[in-house]
């Protein structure tokens, strides 16, 4: 891999980028994840490349969700596996939580290679190559999960996640946390905690959160929920990126 020296200014984004170029490489991302991430990076810059306070509200009520869930899953994709493998496997360790491999280009050798990607980074059980139960109301190929994973799961973590589906999980009843740099995008929209931040940043602030709320009682979870305002923090973000105002 070539040395980006770290007091480049666009060190975190070139950074970026270069695994997700790695991970094309290493057959865990598809080609398609290359333009999700250049996407993602107009958005980050335009937020100033860090967690705006409403981002860090939205990750706290994240974590509440996560520690107060009976069966809460970590939907991991492609871009994630590449991005943040070891710091999914924390926050399922913080949390209790599954991990799920869940494509949208779905093929068996890029399921395995990312499950087997994730243990290389400290997860222990990883889900998905079951696929042996369908989310009602989305065309076959993109349905598959696991019977004991995403499909059973109350509270479901998805990061850079495909609209369809995002809809689609959020009309099976479930309390759905999206991280997506795009505030305009229909997965935020639908989601019950919207994250707009760059997952680089998010899913360790997220762990950092549960780790500090490991002792809360469950009065003192469900009332970081309630607080957490949804509209508002899509408006926050959407307010930052077109004001410019950094
Ligand atoms: P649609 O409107 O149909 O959802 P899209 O532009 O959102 O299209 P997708 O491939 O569904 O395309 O989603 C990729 C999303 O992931 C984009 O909204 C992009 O901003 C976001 N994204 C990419 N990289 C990151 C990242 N590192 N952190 C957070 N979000 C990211
Ligand atoms: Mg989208």
């Amino acid at each position: 891999e070539e040395e980006i020296p770290e007091d480049h200014p666009r060190y975190q984004d070139l950074l970026t980028r270069h695994r997700i170029e790695n991970g094309i490489e290493a057959g865990i991302t598809h080609l398609q994840g290359m333009h999700a991430e250049g996407r993602g990076s107009a958005f980050d810059y335009l937020l100033g490349e860090e967690t705006i306070p409403s981002a860090d509200d939205a990750e706290r009520a994240a974590a509440a969700h996560l520690l107060l869930a009976e069966r809460p899953v970590l939907s991991i994709n492609g871009n994630v596996a590449a991005l943040v493998p070891g710091e999914m496997a924390a926050l399922a360790d913080a949390t209790g939580a599954a991990l799920e491999v869940n494509l949208f280009n779905r093929t068996p050798e890029r399921i395995e290679a990312i499950a087997e990607h994730l243990q290389d980074h400290g997860a222990d059980d990883v889900k998905g190559l079951e696929a042996d139960a369908r989310i009602p109301n989305l065309d076959h190929k993109r349905a598959k999960v696991d019977a004991d994973g995403i499909y059973a799961a109350d509270v479901v973590l998805v990061p850079l996640e495909d609209g369809d589906r995002a809809e689609a999980l959020d009309e099976m009843g479930k309390t759905e946390i999206v991280i997506d740099l795009n505030p305009l995008s229909r997965s935020p929209q639908v989601a019950d905690v919207p994250i707009v931040d760059n997952i680089i940043r998010a899913v360790p602030n997220i762990t950092d959160h549960a780790r500090e709320l490991a002792d809360a009682d469950e009065a003192g979870l469900r009332e970081i929920i309630e607080a957490f305002d949804r509209d508002r923090a899509l408006e926050a973000a959407e307010k930052r990126i077109r004001s410019g105002d950094l």
